[in-house]
């Protein structure tokens, strides 16, 4: 599903990040910017050893901050490495991983970038509930999107359908708050 928001677009789609045809991907990364497993292992692996080369040189990224490299062999030009929290049940999870998002989008639009795509951050080996991890990213990414004087294209790409139906669900009940 999509829909407009401000001059921009949302999208849910599931899919595989890696494949993605944007300006930008977004990798779940860890704070050494390791390519370790999950999401992260599957973008270095798509993108060649360079990637690592390069992330090598950025001093690693503090978890809720966002840094970007080239895109090497993945149809993205960028990566955008941000690091999102390891779920703890406290408040300042969700203040974290609205960070990733806010940081990933406000990165995308100082480098001009017109389309970015976000896997689920913290949801996989961090352990942050998927339902409880989408309101976050949701409001956050609408919150951004509203604010932004270009047109940016987000589309959220979401592992399997079951993730992606919880997305949709909560993306509806945002939308309807909006009207
Ligand atoms: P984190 O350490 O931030 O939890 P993970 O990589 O473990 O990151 O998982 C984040 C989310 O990305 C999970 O929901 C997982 O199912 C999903 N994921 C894993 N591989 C891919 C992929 N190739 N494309 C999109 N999403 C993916």
């Amino acid at each position: 599903m999509q829909s407009k928001i401000g001059k921009s677009t949302l999208e849910i789609v599931v899919g595989d990040i890696t494949k993605q045809d944007v300006d930008a991907i977004v990798n779940a990364a860890n704070n050494r910017l390791t390519p370790g497993g999950g999401v992260s292992g599957a973008i270095h692996r798509a993108a060649g050893p360079k990637l690592w080369k390069e992330c090598k040189t950025l001093g690693g990224c503090k978890t809720g901050e966002a840094k970007i490299t080239k895109g090497y062999n993945l149809p993205a030009s960028y990566v955008i490495h941000t690091v999102g929290p390891r779920y703890s049940g406290s408040p300042n999870d969700a203040v974290k991983l609205a960070s990733c998002y806010r940081s990933s989008i406000q990165l995308a639009s100082r480098y001009k970038l017109k389309s970015i795509a976000f896997p689920a951050i913290s949801t996989g080996i961090y352990g942050y509930p998927m339902e409880e991890a989408a309101k976050v990213a949701l409001s956050t990414i609408v919150e951004e999107l509203k604010k932004l004087d270009s047109q940016m294209l987000v589309r959220l790409v979401l592992f399997d359908k079951n993730a992606a139906e919880i997305h949709e669900r909560i993306f509806q009940e945002i939308l309807k708050e909006l009207e």
